[in-house]
């Protein structure tokens, strides 16, 4: 049985936007797991704690056998094999890997959140997600992703980058 998971990807330290590719090529180069979609990568102003470079974010749809708490395990031994230290929550990082969506699943955990709960608010989320996702349907806001980034506001700012 196959499922069809949304990912965020987001790097601002090192090449940034190599990081994010390396990390679309780890994805794929599972057997448990493909990526049938990825988007255009942007660059975004930092949210939060504002004293660190821009980052690069994408976003990549994929289709796995993995159940939600597997395919979490799996983006954080991506994310290890980067090297990632965890330095609190919005401090610099090499890459990181979020589940945003899977089968369109409501989910909690002590370890997983579905959908990620911040992905409405974030526009460096969902202006790639809108990209390969735009008519998906949030299964809480019950809304198209293309309707919930229309909502939001332009700042902090997220700008295509011209190589991707
Ligand atoms: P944010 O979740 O606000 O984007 P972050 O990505 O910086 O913050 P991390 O330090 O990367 O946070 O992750 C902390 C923990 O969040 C992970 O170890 C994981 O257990 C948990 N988590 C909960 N829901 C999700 C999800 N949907 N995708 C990825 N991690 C999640
Ligand atoms: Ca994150
Ligand atoms: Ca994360």
């Amino acid at each position: 049985m196959t499922h069809k998971a949304l990912i965020g990807i987001g790097s601002n330290l090192g090449l940034a936007a190599e990081n994010c590719e390396k990390a679309i090529s780890f994805l794929n180069n599972s057997e448990s797991l493909q990526v049938t979609a990825h988007s255009s990568l942007y660059q975004s102003e930092p949210v939060g704690k504002k004293d660190q470079p821009w980052f690069v974010n994408g976003a990549v749809e994929v289709s796995t056998s993995l159940n939600p708490e597997q395919l979490l395990q799996h983006l954080l031994n991506i994310e290890n094999q980067f090297g990632r230290k965890r330095k609190g929550k919005w401090g610099p990082r090499i890459i990181d890997l979020d589940i945003l969506d899977y089968d369109g699943k409501i989910f909690n955990s002590e370890t997983l959140t579905l959908p990620h709960p911040e992905m409405t608010q974030r526009r460096f989320v969902l202006e790639p997600l809108s990209e390969i996702a735009g008519s998906t349907i949030h299964p809480l806001e019950k809304k198209t992703i293309l309707d919930l980034l229309k909502e939001l506001p332009q700042k902090p700012l997220v700008k295509k980058l011209d190589a991707s």
